[in-house]
């Protein structure tokens, strides 16, 4: 059974080496880019050779941080690097097929995460559960080893912690993390510019999107349960690049005695992507997603499963129902 190590043994492995592959899960959200570039750039500021990979890219809504040109899909061919390392994914397999290959000739795996789903897949592992994002471990990691934070990090990093806490409302956000904020608007981070970046600048087919999805919002269970569908064509007829669906569904998590939002997205190929979000912890998500193949918190968690969509959605809703 592999076991946690402490952040300064971490450091030994990001001293000893020189050429990095830095990755985060498929379907990359605010905390996946943000812990990618937060500490890929402070190892870049030290001399080291950084690779950034993701295997949908760079979701166009996080363009604005600064490096994050640097997020490329992996290469075909695997490059000659000492160590790989996964943040903010919960399993090997969220990495994508296509980074596990390109890491191939690795010398080490390190996992860095917060996910209490993980199974410590890394070789060494770093995984704490009470964080409310990996860019908040990935800031601590920097603090500790005394690592350099660009303004490139800064910036990262805040909006990773920001977008994993719904803007530090939820109740994973501790003491520790507001002193993380304090420290970066102290080290010159604009927290009006950065915040209007992260949550005013949406394009106007989200909104199109919302409409279509409020279109088909039902509430179960005596009002306990909101959930609502997002079909395939959309897609297409309304030009939705993946990551437009992002956080819409705290807009059904806020609905007064909701307990648990559920949004059932139908991907290309067939395959039902479910986001689940609980108000309540007596109703655990990740231990209702972890029964279908998924993961992530007990507040929020996902799993990608086989469709149709109503055979996904009838076997979700009663294991939930079961839970209430
Ligand atoms: P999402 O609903 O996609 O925002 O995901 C909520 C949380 O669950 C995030 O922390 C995800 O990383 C995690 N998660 C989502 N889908 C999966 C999955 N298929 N397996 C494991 N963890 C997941
Ligand atoms: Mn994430
Ligand atoms: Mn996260």
């Amino acid at each position: 059974m592999n076991e946690n190590v402490s952040i300064a043994e971490l450091g030994t492995w990001l001293e000893k080496y020189q050429t990095f592959a830095l990755m985060s899960h498929m379907r990359p959200d605010g905390d996946a880019i943000g812990s990618q570039l937060g500490l890929g750039l402070s190892l870049e500021a030290m001399g080291k050779t950084v690779h950034y990979w993701n295997v949908d890219g760079l979701p166009e809504s996080l363009a604005f941080l600064a490096g994050s040109e640097k997020i490329t899909k992996p290469p075909e061919e695997a490059p000659e690097i000492d160590v790989a390392i996964a943040l903010d994914t919960a399993t090997r397999v969220r990495l994508g097929e296509e980074n596990l290959l390109a890491a191939a000739k690795a010398k080490v795996w390190l996992n860095i995460d917060h996910h209490i789903s993980n199974p410590l897949y890394g070789d060494v592992n770093y995984v704490d559960a009470t964080s409310p994002a990996t860019g908040q471990i990935v800031y601590e990691i920097l603090q500790q080893l005394q690592m350099p934070l660009p303004a490139g990090s800064r910036d990262a990093i805040y909006v990773a912690v920001s977008t994993d806490t719904g803007s530090f409302q939820y109740d994973s956000t501790t003491a520790k993390t507001y002193r993380m904020a304090a420290d970066l608007v102290d080290r010159g981070l604009k927290v009006g510019e950065i915040n209007a970046k992260t949550y005013d600048s949406h394009p106007y087919r989200r909104i199109e999107l919302l409409r279509a999805l409020l279109n088909t919002l039902e509430l179960s269970a005596c009002g306990k349960v909101a959930h609502w569908q997002m079909l395939d064509q959309w897609r297409e007829d309304l030009a939705l690049q993946p990551d437009d669906s992002e956080g819409l569904i705290d807009m059904i998590r806020a609905i007064r005695g909701v307990q648990v939002a559920v949004f059932f997205e139908e991907l290309p190929g067939g395959k039902i992507r479910v986001s689940m979000r609980s108000k309540d912890r007596s109703v655990n998500v990740c231990d209702i997603a972890t029964r279908f193949g998924g993961g992530g918190h007990a507040l929020a968690a996902g799993i990608r499963m086989a469709g149709p969509m109503s055979v996904a959605k009838q076997q979700v809703l009663a294991a939930i129902d079961e839970v209430l």
